[in-house]
């Protein structure tokens, strides 16, 4: 259990610091089609929610808002329009981060169905709980191989395809050290590439 918080933990982090997604290029990830399904069920469902009061106000039914606004055609029906442009933005927002989570799941190797009804579950009473719990944990994205330039997931230790040690470690006691650090934080060992590996002696790169 602390093993699979330790390494949720550092995939955090690894996201944080390799990540600087920008909400622009986010936004493209939202499928086109889903755009384009909303944008058209929003014009029909005004066109035709307005011919429909439209009717009715010439015909002496029921219209929307309010009879006060009898002979006033034009009125009725922006209020009505503004109403459905109102109730279908909200709805799109929804399904449009619904489809992003699913996109988003996807290509970073997260169960994309599971993600998605976890968000749209958590959307209905807490409003964008889910999809903020979904962004702060969500894993990494895959990353290019420092050594051959695969793609690789951040959690692996080696490429599958060069071998390349994906997570520095220690060289005196093994464990994973940051690529950052200066000294290894459980044994104290000096990490400085310089010294710690077969690496040419220090003395060449003075400047
Ligand atoms: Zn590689
Ligand atoms: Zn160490």
């Amino acid at each position: 259990m602390s093993d699979m918080w330790n390494e949720r933990m550092r995939l955090i982090r690894f996201r944080r610091k390799h990540e600087r997604s920008r909400f622009r290029d986010e936004l493209r990830i939202i499928p086109r089609w889903l755009v384009w399904t909303c944008i058209t069920v929003w014009l029909i469902g005004g066109t035709l929610g307005c011919i429909g009061n439209y009717y009715s106000m010439q015909h002496g039914g029921d219209y929307f808002p309010s009879p006060d606004l009898a002979g006033q055609p034009v009125l009725a029906c922006l209020a009505l329009a503004g109403v459905i442009t109102a109730g279908a933005f909200v709805l799109s927002c929804l399904l449009f981060i619904l489809g992003y989570v699913y996109r988003d799941a996807k290509r970073r190797g997260m169960n994309p169905v599971l993600w998605t009804l976890l968000v749209l579950l958590m959307s209905g009473p807490y409003t964008f709980i889910g999809l903020i719990v979904y962004l702060l944990i969500r894993d990494p994205l895959p990353y290019t191989c420092p050594q051959c330039a695969a793609s690789v997931s951040a959690r692996f230790i080696f490429c599958p395809t060069c071998k390349c040690n994906l997570r520095p470690a220690c060289s005196h006691c093994q464990r994973e050290v940051a690529d950052t650090d200066k000294f290894c934080p459980y044994c104290g060992a000096d990490l400085d590439p310089a010294k710690s590996q077969s690496a040419p002696p220090a003395g060449d790169s003075a400047s």
